[in-house]
């Protein structure tokens, strides 16, 4: 069940927040577009109104209107190949002894089947097998028994994976973090109260200021007023493990996700890229949209020096960067279709060659990665077909060599090109004139972070988690699910 998925949270003083939350919806409109769905507490009462589609369609005026309360959440979900399912569609609610739960969750948990064994085990009834439910009825449990605090910490402690959460409980919103802090989650303050997002971005288009992350295995608590936050530290770890994908590719490039805008890291990369492996060619082009920022690196850093790593003479015009490849922007991303036959297809019609940066030339075609192969063979072929001399490939990425566990579900490992073949045998599946990827050292670098506070498995094949059947590159467990009864004293 694994998800990428955007999520927010909201706590005003006073005002609905039912507005606030549809725009941040819209904001992270990129990270899930299969459901919409926001839950609001009005202090009495809980809402909710979770529909299938893009937050454009599944919310009207009248739906935000039946959203009272100024405290809420908010969630998109991304489809997950194959598979529409309604019952996992957020976020996901439910009223128990101890109030009224509303959970919104970005990741994938390890070991949410044992967990919901147990439960289930003790009475719990489950309605989808999502995980997120497993977390919603972990939480209730504990709320039974000990106070927010505890509560949560008890279920971090028995959850393992990856987990950006927005919660609300009764109308008192929280934002929770897993230990690793593999998913992003940052806080920002409104002029009226406080937001939980998983992008800054969602925080720019509230007019707010980006406060800071939240930290690796911390609980924010937003005050009911809108007036501050408390943070508690429950759960500390020596290392994290930020998905390095996020700033490839999931996030969008206007984001700061942990202290770096996504945009520098990705021309950051493109610089890097050039150094490792520039190929001087007449023009160098992105792929829209996903590889503009990293082309726009790798040709300011061709400007500077040659493929060579000298210093350019004056006289040398160096690598003409060009848009070459025009985008209908009415299609949406090749990865939703669920056959390959369709998303052969869509790539065709998404893109379209600009034939006079193209036509007798040599070129670089530069993108964020390579999953499945399908958009670089189409389109070294396309450029060929209208009149490239050379198509090199330049990817600002390592190969992906392995199937993500922790929410960004790109594919399965019989489906990664990169899984079983050398970077040789792909440049001559693709039909490359010469192919190559970034190293993992330069994602790193790039980032400012240490390799062993990333989350490299897929392009290492070495997870931060304890997976079944995977290598971890790091001592790690999961906690032991037992059938013995919750202790509130711990
Ligand atoms: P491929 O065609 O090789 O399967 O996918 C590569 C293309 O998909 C690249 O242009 C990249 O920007 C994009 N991409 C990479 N990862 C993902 C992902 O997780 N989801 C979606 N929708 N596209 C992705
Ligand atoms: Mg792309």
């Amino acid at each position: 069940m694994t998800e990428k998925c955007g999520v927010v949270g909201i706590s005003l003083d006073g005002r609905a927040a039912a507005r606030p939350l549809y725009y941040a919806l819209y904001a992270l409109q990129h990270r899930g577009q299969e459901s919409a769905g926001i839950v609001t507490h009005d202090g009495f009462q809980q809402h909710s109104h979770v529909e299938m589609g893009l937050v454009g369609d599944a919310f009207g005026l009248d739906d935000l209107e039946t959203l009272n309360g100024s405290a809420g959440i908010g969630h998109v979900r991304y489809p997950t190949a194959g598979s529409v399912d309604t019952s996992c569609a957020q976020p996901f609610s439910v009223s128990f002894k101890s109030g009224s739960l509303g959970l919104s969750h970005n990741g994938n948990l390890v070991n949410a089947d044992e967990i919901r064994d147990e439960l289930a085990g003790k009475g719990h009834a489950f309605t989808s097998d999502g995980d997120t439910e497993v977390i919603a009825h972990d939480l209730a449990r504990n709320l039974l028994e000990e106070d927010l605090i505890r509560a949560v910490k008890r279920t971090m402690q028995r959850i393992h994976g990856s987990y950006a959460l927005t919660i609300t409980h009764d109308d008192t919103v929280l934002g929770v973090r897993d230990p690793q802090g593999n998913r992003p989650l940052c806080i920002g303050k409104l002029e009226d109260g406080y937001v939980l997002a998983s992008e800054s971005a969602a925080i720019d288009t509230l007019d707010g200021e980006l406060v800071r992350d939240v930290r690796p295995g911390e609980l924010v608590v937003l005050h009911d007023d809108g007036q501050g936050f408390d943070s508690y530290q429950l759960i500390e770890t020596e290392s994290t493990a930020h998905c390095f994908f996020e700033h490839v590719y999931f996030a969008r490039p206007d984001s700061v996700i942990d202290g770096s805008l996504v945009y520098e890291v990705r021309r950051e990369l493109g610089r890097k890229l050039w150094e490792e492996s520039g190929v001087e060619t007449d023009v160098v082009m992105p792929v829209p949209d996903s590889g503009r920022a990293f082309a726009s690196g790798y040709a300011e850093a061709a400007g500077e020096t040659t493929a060579d790593g000298e210093p350019r003479d004056e006289d040398d015009e160096g690598v003409e960067f060009a848009e070459g490849l025009m985008k209908n922007r009415y299609v949406g991303r090749t990865f939703i279709m669920p056959t390959q036959d369709e998303r052969e297809r869509a790539v065709r019609l998404k893109l379209n060659p600009i034939r006079s940066t193209v036509e007798g030339k040599t070129v670089t075609l530069i993108d964020d990665s390579i999953v499945r192969g399908t958009t670089s063979t189409q389109l070294v072929q396309l450029l060929k077909d209208s009149g490239a001399e050379e198509v090199h490939m330049r990817i600002g990425a390592p190969p992906i060599v392995a199937p993500c566990y922790m929410g960004i579900d790109m594919a399965t490992r019989e489906e990664l090109i990169a899984a079983d073949k050398s970077v040789e045998e792909i440049r001559d599946e693709i039909a490359a004139d010469s192919l190559a990827y970034l190293s993992t050292d330069a994602v790193a670098d790039a980032l400012e972070s240490d390799r062993a506070d990333l989350c490299l498995g897929c392009v290492t094949g070495e997870y931060p988690y304890d997976i079944d059947g995977e290598e971890t590159d790091r001592e790690v467990s999961r906690p032991e699910i037992d059938q013995s009864p919750v202790h509130a004293d711990d």
